[in-house]
């Protein structure tokens, strides 16, 4: 199945350059993620349970479905050869905080290319930044 990927999407919630943009043309799907506000996005294409086939309205166009995440924050956790994205969910509390420095606290984590960012969805701002941000691209 043929998955586009492009790094160089500009974020459409804080306007980071970086975005990753992932077009999966096979499933009909479409992401886009930012690493540096969390913003999580992804289009999808309804699927028919029984037969499988994608559905089409009556004119024949397909029928999407796109979800959107408010942006709070994101986190990456570099290990050997891999690297864990994830967006942060909620605005950021103690809690989290406590369980990012958990997560950095195992032994194959390269702590200079790891990062948690908080960041403010009704200023447009990156709040705080713990870790390396160099490593946010
Ligand atoms: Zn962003």
């Amino acid at each position: 199945m043929p998955i586009v990927n492009d790094q160089s999407t500009q974020c459409p919630e804080c306007l980071y350059k970086f975005a990753l943009h992932e077009i999966d043309t096979g499933n009909r799907r479409e992401f886009l993620f930012c690493g540096r506000c969390g913003y999580d996005w992804k289009l999808i294409t309804i699927r028919d349970r029984k037969t499988g086939e994608f559905k089409r309205k009556n004119d024949g166009s397909y029928i999407y479905r796109s979800y959107k995440k408010p942006a709070f924050g994101a986190f990456k956790i570099q290990k050997q050869g891999h690297a864990l994205f994830a967006s942060i969910t909620k605005p950021i509390d103690y809690s989290i905080i406590q369980e990012f420095k958990e997560m950095l606290s195992s032994r194959d984590i390269i702590l200079a290319k790891s990062y948690l960012t908080g960041y403010n969805n009704v200023s447009k701002q990156i709040e705080f930044v713990f870790g390396n941000v160099n490593s946010m691209s």
